[in-house]
């Protein structure tokens, strides 16, 4: 079904000539969790040349009360395909089963390879305190993946990480359980993309607007611009570091051999 959200796309700046992208990998335990936490942010390292990968792991099967579990996978992965399109973003879609995500020798080899395909600067993950035991599932194998990726002795597809990743923690759903965050992105001007890549998941509005009469747009601005009103501005998406070691800082946001620069917003930068 085509997209009934109309969007003007962002303005993409080319690398220079000779200039290694910097790599991104987000990783959801669901379809639509990385629209809603972190797209507007993933919006600003695509716009500046970085190449962008988004892993979901589970179908998302659970996520209708009408079709069949195996129909609501199909529709799912073919929704997160189209959003991932809307950022210019890889898709790694790790078909896990929904409700019954664990960290397990199995689903660990399975990140550990996607970190290695993707061979990312930066991660981010669910927050370790999400409401959601899918969410808690897939941050925890994402901790300890990132480790774990460089090691050569693991035998895996792809060939070991070449660094270990920065990882960030996303926000929870409606900010429920997540301590004080520790930056904020203010996704003010990229929130036409987070916006149209959340569209793109149909069958998830849709069915919130039946069930509660608003949809997960409504509901993201919400979040976005609580968030942004923490920081004073109209949007933005919320992060802590990951304090396992190696432990994350701020600016690893931006690798340093790079030019990037992301709005960022932290404790110690409010007045
Ligand atoms: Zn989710």
């Amino acid at each position: 079904m085509p997209s009934r959200y109309q969007y003007v796309p962002l303005t993409y700046v080319p690398l220079a000539e000779g200039e290694i992208p910097v790599r991104i990998l987000a990783i959801s335990a669901h379809p639509d969790d990385v629209e809603l936490l972190c797209a507007g942010t993933l919006a600003h390292y695509a716009t500046q040349g970085a190449e962008v990968t988004v892993a979901v792991l589970t179908n998302g099967e659970l996520g209708s009360r009408t079709l069949s579990r195996a129909e609501t996978a199909r529709v799912r992965q073919a929704e997160a395909e189209r959003a991932a399109r809307v950022l210019g973003a890889n898709l790694l879609w790790l078909g896990q089963q929904d409700g019954f995500l664990f960290d397990n020798s199995e689903t660990r080899l399975l990140v550990i390879d996607a970190l290695r395909q993707a061979q990312p600067d930066v991660v981010f993950a669910h927050h370790p305190d999400d409401y959601h035991p899918d969410h808690r599932a897939a941050g925890q194998l994402t901790n300890a993946a990132r480790l774990l990726s460089r090691e050569p002795a693991l035998e895996t597809r792809y060939s070991p990480t070449r660094r270990v990743p920065a990882l960030f923690f996303m926000d929870t759903f409606m900010t429920e359980g997540s301590a004080r965050p520790d930056l904020w992105v203010d996704v003010t001007v990229t929130m036409p993309c987070k916006e149209a890549m959340l569209a793109e998941h149909i069958s998830q509005n849709d069915a919130r607007r039946a069930r509660t009469g608003s949809d997960f747009l409504a509901l993201m601005r919400t979040q976005a611009s609580l968030r942004g009103g923490q920081v004073d501005v109209r949007y933005a998406e919320a992060f802590r570091v990951a304090r396992t070691y190696p432990p994350t800082s701020i600016t690893d946001l931006t690798p340093p051999d790079s030019n990037m620069t992301l709005p960022v917003r932290s404790v110690s930068s409010r007045a």
